[in-house]
């Protein structure tokens, strides 16, 4: 029956070790299975022949390298494509790949709509349903690279990955390790820790545990400079509040000093962005080693928020960068399809109930019902 096949991409190197292990095979096969995999994009086992034709049928008998169905795709204007995955009857994700000069950033779902109720975020208008499985995030990666026709191992056309698209990746945390696991490993993708960035809204007892087991990028949404503001943007913050946050930032980057916090801050017009915001955001940046990324809001129907004008975004980066902060205003990538930061919205059976009480309110956008 296929669905008691083991789907290969859910485990990372020590759990294939360990299934080869379990049918009395060395542990060198899950290198040599890992490279099939990652490196050359085969989900097929007749075709990885340096196995034996006795190994390899009994892998098609008990496992599967089954990695989401790409169910369409859009391409900008400006390169960025943006791919919808089908995961099960209800569900789609989205997944965007954004070019530019010196590298090509991947930027990947780790959850099924999202829990948080982030005012200006459209994910958030969609609800949640459920998890993303390792084989389903690492599977965006595999994809995607099959859909360029890109050999991962010779091309290298995904140099960076960001856990940005849909979801909080620290609310997944076992299978986004276990994801980030094989961006990492040589035998698979072989990023470096410096390529891969997960960003958090910040679940604190998350970010202590990340610490434990993994040293990639942290990003954190910061999007306001003080308690009252950021508890209405970012609802998280009632629970895990700024100043506790930044101590986690700390902790997270430890005693290595050349490691910083990438902090993200939207930027909506007469909500956050006065030069007094601005002021207050210097103050904090300076209790961590950090760099901050200002993003324009990027609108969606029904938001309820515009976008800061152009000048007001460089005031604002101006009093920053006076106070020796390295702020970069990041570009908007992929608007034309609706790729951008915070406009993912795949398709999403709620189960928070979210969608029906916002369609009640009359808050909900035509394109997200
Ligand atoms: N939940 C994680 C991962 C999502 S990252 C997190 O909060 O960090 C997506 C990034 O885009 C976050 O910084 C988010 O705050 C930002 N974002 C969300 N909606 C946006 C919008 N409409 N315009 C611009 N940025 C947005």
């Amino acid at each position: 029956m296929p669905e008691d096949k083991v789907n290969l991409l859910n485990l990372d190197r020590a759990g294939l070790e360990a299934f080869f292990a379990e049918r009395g095979e060395k542990p060198f096969r899950a290198t040599q299975v890992l490279k099939w995999i990652y490196q050359y994009g085969v989900d097929d086992f007749a075709g990885m022949t340096n196995l034996s034709k006795a190994l390899r049928e009994r892998l098609a008998e008990v496992a599967e390298i089954r990695a989401p169905e790409i169910v369409s795709e859009h391409r900008s204007d400006d390169g960025t494509i943006k791919w919808a995955l089908r995961l099960d009857s209800g569900n789609h994700i989205e997944t965007v790949f954004i070019p530019e000069d010196d590298r090509g950033t991947l930027c990947v779902s780790s959850q099924v709509g999202c829990a948080l109720e982030c005012s200006f975020c459209a994910t958030a208008r969609q609800g949640f349903n459920r998890n993303l499985t390792t084989a389903e995030i690492i599977g965006q990666l595999w994809a995607a690279n099959r859909a360029m026709q890109v050999r991962p191992r010779e091309e290298r056309v995904i140099t960076n990955v960001v856990l940005m698209g849909m979801g909080e990746p620290l609310l997944n945390f076992d299978n986004v390790v276990r994801a980030m696991n094989l961006m990492q490993e040589d035998n698979a993708y072989g990023l470096s820790k410096r390529r891969i960035t997960l960003s958090t809204s910040g679940v604190i007892p998350a970010l202590d545990r990340l610490r434990e087991v993994s040293d990639v990028s942290l990003a954190v949404s910061l999007h306001a400079p003080d308690d009252a503001l950021r508890n209405e943007l970012v609802p998280l913050n009632r629970k895990y509040p700024i100043a506790e946050l930044l101590a986690a930032c700390r902790r997270y980057l430890g005693e290595e000093g050349s490691r910083r916090v990438t902090f993200e801050y939207v930027m909506l017009d007469g909500v956050n962005d006065s030069p007094e915001h601005a002021r207050r955001l210097v103050k904090l940046m300076r209790q961590v080693p950090s760099k901050v990324n200002l993003i324009p809001f990027n609108p969606f129907a029904g938001s309820g928020y515009r976008t800061s004008p152009p000048e007001r975004v460089e005031a604002f980066r101006q009093i920053l960068m006076q106070a020796g902060i390295v702020t970069i205003t990041r570009k908007t990538r992929g608007d034309d399809i609706d790729a951008a930061c915070g406009q993912l919205a795949g398709r999403v059976q709620d189960r928070t109930r979210r969608t029906q009480r916002l369609q009640a309110e009359g808050r909900l956008a035509e394109r997200l019902s």
